[in-house]
C-alpha cells in the first residue's frame, strides 16, 4: 500500500513552489483522494467526466477539479459549473462547445491547447499549423467565456529522455510563439502543462508551469 500522504509531500519537495501540482487521481478512490486531502492538498486531475462526477460529491467541496483527458462535446455540460481548467482542448469544435457552455452559465472556464508531440500516433492534440489556422479565423474572435490559458502536451512515453526533452522543447517553443505573435496582451495565457511521473523533472528543467502526476503519489494504476 503506498502511503499516499507521505508521497505527496515528498513529491512536493521536488517541485519548485512556482509550478503547479495536479494530483491525477483517475482510477484512484474517494479514500485514496482523501488520504491526498489530508496533506491539504487540493488540486486534482481526472481523464473521465463519469468518473469524475461520481467521485466530487463525496469528497472537499474546495477542491480545484482539472480534466485532463480527451473530452468529447456532449460531456461539456456536466462540468461546466464547476471545473476548474480543461487541459485537453483538441479540437475547435471542442472549444465552441466550451464556449457556448460557459456563456449559459455565465461562468468563464480557463483551457489549455493540447499539442501533439509524441512520436505515438495515438495520443490528441492540435498540430501548430492546425492551431494557428484556427487562432487567426473569424469564429475564434466569437470565443469569450473559454479563456485560453496556455498550452498542454504530452512527450512520447520512452525512457530516452534526450528525445523527451526535444519534445518539451518543442511545446515550449510552440507557447512562446503564440505568446508572443497572438496572446501578448493577454497575461492569463500564461501555462504550460507538461511533465507526469516519469518526465517532470525534464518538464521542469524545459520550463513547465503545470506537472500531472498520478503514479508517484497514488502508486500504479492496475
Ligand atoms: C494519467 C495521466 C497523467 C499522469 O500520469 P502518471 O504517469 O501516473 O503520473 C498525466 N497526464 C495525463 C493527460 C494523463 O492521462
Amino acid at each position: 500500500m503506498p502511503d499516499i500522504a507521505a508521497n505527496i509531500i515528498s513529491l512536493k519537495k521536488q517541485i519548485p513552489s512556482s509550478v503547479k501540482l495536479v494530483a491525477v487521481s483517475k482510477t484512484m478512490s474517494v479514500s485514496d483522494i482523501l488520504e491526498a486531502c489530508s496533506t491539504g492538498h487540493r488540486i486534482f486531475g481526472e481523464n473521465r467526466v463519469q468518473e469524475l462526477l461520481s467521485k466530487k460529491d463525496e469528497l472537499p467541496g474546495d477542491i480545484e477539479w482539472h480534466l485532463i483527458g480527451h473530452l468529447q462535446t456532449n460531456k461539456v455540460r456536466f462540468i461546466a459549473p464547476f471545473i476548474r481548467m480543461i487541459h485537453s482542448v483538441d479540437s475547435f469544435k471542442l472549444l465552441k462547445t466550451i464556449d457556448s457552455e460557459a456563456k449559459k452559465i455565465d461562468r468563464q472556464i480557463d483551457c489549455l491547447l493540447q499539442f501533439h508531440i509524441a512520436q505515438e500516433e495515438t495520443k490528441f492534440g492540435f498540430s501548430i499549423e492546425e492551431a494557428v489556422k484556427m487562432i487567426e479565423s473569424e469564429d475564434f474572435r466569437q470565443i469569450s467565456f473559454a479563456r485560453i490559458c496556455g498550452v498542454m502536451g504530452m512527450a512520447t512515453f520512452t525512457d530516452d529522455m534526450n528525445q523527451v526533452r526535444i519534445e518539451f522543447r518543442k511545446l515550449s517553443g510552440y507557447f512562446r510563439e503564440l505568446k508572443e505573435k497572438y496572446f501578448r496582451q493577454i497575461p492569463g495565457f500564461c501555462e504550460l502543462s507538461m511533465g507526469m511521473s516519469g518526465d517532470f523533472v525534464t518538464a521542469i528543467e524545459e520550463g513547465s508551469t503545470i506537472v500531472r502526476i498520478g503514479s508517484i503519489i497514488f502508486g500504479n494504476r492496475s
